[in-house]
């Protein structure tokens, strides 16, 4: 395609200007449904207008521009709420890595209805008895004929109820050491045996779900990768969702606390004088600053062609502290409100939903903790965590 840079961002301009609410907007209120259904709109729209899977190659349905041209997009993607947290995990962590190791019929497949969001895909790593220590999990793959059986327990699988594709990683090999028996699978999540189970959080909403997968049958072209190669898929996965978490741009938590907004908050509630408040909110606005400049280095490494890497840990884990910095400045600040929503008459649901949901950052895509070993040995080269199992056979290795 010959698209000047101008000519670009000249239609992205157009389209998001008919087709978004202004950043400074007050938030759009609609029901989890409704969200789901207008962001499958938006990224069919988006692709219909030329603007879709940006960096992907054409004969799997994107545009196959350079990254210059992702970044003027994302520029003015910035000015704007866009309907997208639905379709996070499938564009930003299924996308890439189908990209990277989808076979060319998996890609033709699948590839262009992620893009535009025929079908939403999410991730399947996390089981009751493996999250951190994800390379542990117990959900077993077994071959038969062309197919191969499924059967375990997936946990906190995000966005389940209403996507169509996970990516899943089952063991197929228990004799290997726990890293090595492992594969990536393909699971279109309404076959028979898929049972999909919401869980209600603190904050009303059920953003996750526990996955029961009983005798679930799918074709060996259903395989990411090698067999036994899930381990490497997923390492590629867990890079993409830090730096997809932890480089996201400047506000910790999609712009619900930002500095801007609490600082806005602190004038009219007539404590931008005070003191205290004032070292809080710059000490806020310097972190996210940090942050940006973080993000900043990682997309120009991906620019210049390299593979996100531990880097990535440190956006996420700056990004987890951020948001739990802001939650305990927008509570200084807010008051009752952030807590006792139904009678404040204001915002006060946003600050509530925005500060309970804070801790959930230093969780997802790996703990605070996870991200600071990675950071020890992979950054600082300090020495590696003890591990009294190493390269003894998944099987024969206690499991509580
Ligand atoms: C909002 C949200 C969305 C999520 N979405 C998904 C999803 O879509 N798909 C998916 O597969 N998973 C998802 N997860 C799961 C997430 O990846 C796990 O919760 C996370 O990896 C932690 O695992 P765990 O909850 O089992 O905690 P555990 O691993 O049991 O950890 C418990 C505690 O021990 C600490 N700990 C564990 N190991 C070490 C260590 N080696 N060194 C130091 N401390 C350690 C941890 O930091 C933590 O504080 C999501 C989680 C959240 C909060």
């Amino acid at each position: 395609m010959t698209v000047t840079l101008d000519e670009f961002r000249e239609r992205a301009r157009e389209f998001l200007a008919a087709n978004c609410v202004p950043r400074n907007d007050p938030p759009v209120e609609r029901s989890e449904a409704d969200y789901v259904a207008e962001c499958r709109r938006f990224h069919q729209a988006l692709a219909d207008a030329g603007l879709g899977g940006i960096t992907y190659p054409v004969a799997y349905g994107g545009l196959g521009l350079d990254k210059t041209y992702l970044e003027v997009f994302n520029r003015e993607l910035s000015q704007y709420q866009a309907p997208l947290v639905p379709a996070a995990i499938s564009h930003g962590m299924c996308l890439p890595v189908m990209n990277d190791f989808g076979t060319p019929e998996q890609r033709t497949r699948y590839q262009a209805r992620i893009i535009r969001c025929d079908d939403i895909w999410c991730q399947m790593f996390s089981e009751p008895g493996a999250g951190s220590d994800v390379a542990s999990l117990a959900t077993r793959a077994v071959r038969d004929g062309d197919e191969w059986v499924l059967n375990g327990q997936k946990v906190w699988t995000s966005g389940a109820q209403y996507c169509e594709y996970g990516l899943c990683v089952a063991r197929t090999d228990p004799a290997q050491p726990k890293h090595r028996g492992l594969s990536m699978f393909i699971v279109d999540l309404s076959l028979p045996g898929v049972d999909i189970r919401p869980l209600r959080q603190i904050n009303g909403s059920s953003h996750f779900n526990e996955i029961y997968l009983t005798d679930v049958r799918v074709g060996h072209d259903c395989l990411v990768g090698d067999e036994g190669n899930g381990w490497n898929v997923a390492v590629a996965m867990l890079m993409y969702e830090r730096v997809a978490i932890g480089a996201g741009g400047s506000g910790a938590l999609g712009g619900t606390m930002t500095s801007t907004k609490l600082i806005k908050e602190a004038r009219s509630r007539g404590r931008a004088g005070d003191p205290v408040v004032r070292d809080a909110l710059a000490d806020l606005h310097i972190r996210e600053r940090i942050q940006t400049f973080i993000g900043m280095r990682i997309r120009q490494a991906a620019e210049a062609g390299r593979a996100p890497g531990p880097e990535g840990s440190i956006a996420k884990l700056n990004a987890a502290l951020i948001g739990r910095r802001a939650a305990d400045v927008a509570m200084e600040l807010v008051g009752p409100s952030s807590q006792a929503w139904e009678a404040a008459g204001d915002d006060g649901d946003q600050w509530a939903g925005a500060v309970i949901g804070a801790p959930a950052m230093a969780i997802a895509g790996g703990t605070n903790e996870v991200q600071r070993n990675i950071i020890g040995e992979r950054v600082l080269g300090l020495p590696k965590e003890p591990d009294p199992y190493k390269g003894q056979p998944w099987e024969q290795v206690p499991r509580s």
